[in-house]
């Protein structure tokens, strides 16, 4: 998909996808940014996501758009998603997320001008008159227990925070793979044009969530594979107190799994690259643990 770029600056890039919707493709490595969009009304300007140093995004508004911005789409909890939020203080500004991050960030932390409305199912919202725009969370622990969806009915474009990424940056530590895989079959089959990642150089055809879903599917099976072959009795080798199992151990134990190789560890490895495809079946493994021991 090709698009306008009509920003660039801090390492930003701001790309035109319509009258109402603009991609703001961030840094990661270097400004731990994630990527966020300006949803433009005739009234204000609504942001997806509070990335740290996210509050340029503020000047970049009434820059581009000549709008302030008034309200904030949180997509979920994790770091590089909200850690910008304490720069908003003093703004009216209105911060809508799931109702289990609400709880999580504790708004008394907040003291200033910032409101929060914590989202359980749907809510449909109107900026100003002209631009509809549907936030809906899954109940489920997905990428995250906080995973919120913004959808824009018009263009067909749904912003995924991390549930969808580039194969290379998934990250699992607050996941449960299972029920993430079942919440992007979901959303696949709902109707759509584009997607926009929490991190990824571009917007993604609404096909890529169920790609997406396949990878998770093969990283799943690798981890389960991993797991059951070399410790078919995890009791001999996992304990509460983690004394017989470490991080290194569980690494050299999925690199000795890639290294046999096979159809699956292929795929991850042509999608992901070496390195993070062990990463990614190595954070599965972890929780397969975790899982193991409650
Ligand atoms: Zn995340």
């Amino acid at each position: 998909m090709e698009y306008e770029q009509i920003y660039q600056g801090n390492l930003v890039e701001v790309f035109k996808i319509s009258d109402s919707f603009y991609f703001r493709r961030a840094n990661l490595p270097i400004r731990n940014q994630c990527n966020g969009a300006f949803i433009v009304g005739n009234t204000g300007v609504a942001i997806v996501d509070a990335t740290p140093g996210g509050i340029e995004m503020a000047d970049e508004a009434i820059k581009l758009f000549h709008k302030p911005v008034t309200a904030i789409y949180l997509t979920h909890g994790h770091g590089d998603h909200t850690e910008g939020l304490v720069d908003w203080l003093d703004r009216e500004v209105t911060v809508y997320c799931s109702r289990r991050l609400v709880e999580d960030l504790d708004p008394s932390y907040f003291k200033g001008k910032l409101s929060f409305v914590g989202i359980d199912g749907t809510v449909k919202l109107r900026l100003g008159e002209d631009v509809e725009v549907e936030l809906f969370t899954n109940n489920d622990v997905a990428h995250s227990k906080w995973d919120t969806f913004v959808r824009i009915p018009s263009l067909g474009i749904v912003c995924t925070g991390d549930s969808v990424v580039e194969y290379q940056t998934a990250y699992f530590h607050s996941a449960d793979i299972h029920s993430w895989i079942n919440s992007l079959r979901r959303l696949a089959n709902q109707k759509g044009n584009y997607i926009l990642a929490g991190h990824g150089q571009s917007l993604f055809p609404y096909s890529y969530i169920n790609e997406f879903a396949d990878f998770l599917t093969v990283v799943e099976r690798c981890a389960k594979d991993c797991f059951k072959r070399h410790w078919p009795n995890p009791s001999e080798v996992v304990d509460e107190r983690f004394t017989k199992i470490s991080w290194a151990g569980v690494k050299e134990l999925v690199d000795r799994y890639f290294a046999e190789g096979n159809r699956d560890t292929k795929f991850l490895e042509e999608k992901a690259g070496p390195d993070d495809a062990r990463r990614e079946v190595r954070m599965n493994v972890w929780a397969m643990i975790r899982l193991y021991i409650r």
